[in-house]
Order: C-alpha cells, then sequence, then structure tokens
C-alpha cells in the first residue's frame, strides 16, 4: 500500500528516464533527501513537469511506499523558482554550491527540518538583488558545516580548549580548526589568522547582518572551511561550482 503525502522541497537534480518520464532528486521538509518519478513528465502535456527545475522550492504531493526506492510524485506546484539567482552567473554558482553541499554531505532520508528552512531562507536572500551573493554563502556554509556537526569552535582553542582572548593572535589548523597562540607555536599550522579574518569568522556565525567586511577576507573563509570540510570529511573533493571563482 502506498500513503499520499505532502511535503515542500528543493528539487537536486533532475534526469531524464525513459521515452517520457524523469527522475528527481530532492530535499524534502519531512523527509530529507528522496528520490522520485514523474511519469510523463517530458510530455507537451505534462502540467507539472516544469515545476521540477534544479534549485526550485516545489511543493509536491507523492505517493509514499518505504519498501520501494524510487517514490511517484503525484502533482507539484512551485513555490519559487528563484529568477533572480538563474539570471545571474555569480548568484547561480552559489546556489548551485548549496545544493552540492545537500546532494554530497547530507544523508539520504535523514530528516532535517532546521537544514530545510535555513536552505530556502539563503536560496531566497540569493534571489534578491540587493545581497551580496558571497557572503549569504560564506554564512550559510558555516551554518551547513554546524548542522551536519562538523562547528567550528571561536570561543576555546580546538587543540588545548583554553578560552580565545579577543585581541590574541589565532591560526587555523585544518584538521582541528582555531588554534590560540601557544598551540600555534608548537604544531602545524596551515593559515595565520590575521585578527580582521577572526574576527569576520566570529560575526559571519551570528546572525548579525550589518557585518564589514571585505571581498578577500570572504574568499579566504569560504576557501578555510572548504579545506577543513576536506580534511575533516574523505568523501568531500571541494565544491566543483565554485571551481572559477
Ligand atoms: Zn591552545
Amino acid at each position: 500500500m502506498s500513503e499520499l503525502i505532502k511535503t515542500e522541497a528543493i528539487v537536486l537534480r533532475k534526469l531524464d528516464y525513459g521515452d517520457s518520464s524523469r527522475i528527481i532528486h530532492l530535499f524534502t521538509e519531512e523527509f530529507g533527501k528522496l528520490t522520485a518519478m514523474v511519469k510523463g513528465a517530458r510530455s507537451s502535456k505534462s502540467k507539472f513537469g516544469l515545476t521540477l527545475d534544479s534549485i526550485n522550492h516545489v511543493q509536491i504531493i507523492f505517493y509514499k511506499k518505504d519498501t520501494r526506492e524510487v517514490q511517484l510524485i503525484k502533482e507539484s506546484d512551485l513555490i519559487n523558482h528563484f529568477t533572480v539567482v538563474k539570471e545571474n552567473f555569480e548568484r547561480i554558482q552559489f546556489a548551485s554550491a548549496i545544493i552540492e553541499l545537500i546532494s554530497n554531505l547530507t544523508v539520504e532520508h535523514e530528516v532535517h527540518k532546521k537544514l530545510f528552512t535555513g536552505t530556502v531562507k539563503a536560496l531566497e536572500l540569493l534571489n534578491n538583488s540587493r545581497n551580496d551573493p558571497k557572503l549569504i554563502f560564506a554564512k550559510y556554509f558555516l551554518f551547513f558545516i554546524r548542522e551536519i556537526g562538523y562547528a567550528i569552535s571561536y570561543n576555546t582553542c580546538s587543540v588545548c580548549g583554553r578560552i580565545i582572548q579577543s585581541d590574541e593572535n589565532t591560526a587555523f589548523n585544518y584538521d582541528s580548526g582555531i588554534v590560540c597562540k601557544e598551540c600555534k607555536s608548537d604544531r602545524l599550522v596551515h593559515v595565520e589568522l590575521s585578527k580582521e579574518l577572526f574576527n569576520l569568522f566570529i560575526c559571519l556565525n551570528h546572525k548579525k547582518n550589518d557585518i564589514k567586511y571585505d571581498q578577500k577576507n570572504l574568499d579566504k573563509i569560504i576557501h578555510l572551511i572548504e579545506k577543513f570540510l576536506k580534511y575533516n570529511l574523505q568523501e568531500f573533493k571541494g565544491l566543483k561550482s565554485l571551481e572559477l571563482i
């Protein structure tokens, strides 16, 4: 028996299947990541096939059967297709990086409502042309690693656990994160953190929106988090969507 279920979802990927069907990878609010099929999605008669495009935020109704690997979509309604994002190369790269993180580093069928809500919010912010896409992505990246269990500690040294003073010269180790000035002198340190960079890390991790920053430091932070994830998660090979940035 299958149950008829309604949930919101972000479209991660779509693949053509057979003559006219399509397989859709989704990150859903209620069931985490799942794979579903839309029969006849590519036929001109399909009413909702077009709504299921990558990055779109949709509401779907599907027949849920736990014994089945691929669920069957009955209906799909568009909530947002992020027009501003899709018309801007830089914004689409950051939105694709978000999709890449969800696709590659979250577990199939694992429900994660906070991550879902945060992902929708980040895509909505990217879709507002007044917002700096790089800043939104940097904040999202830190939120994402926290939510999947790889939070970086800012108050205490990641090696000795001592509280870090606000005027201290810190450094970043790709294995462990931020290290204090003593630990920095007697172990392998990958990057010295200027006070400016250290403070930006802290600001990005808070909900504040009036952050002062320059683009170079944002690039450095995105790069540090990427390296940190690579060191901690062997399956992570870096963000392909950002290779051109
Ligand atoms: Zn230390």
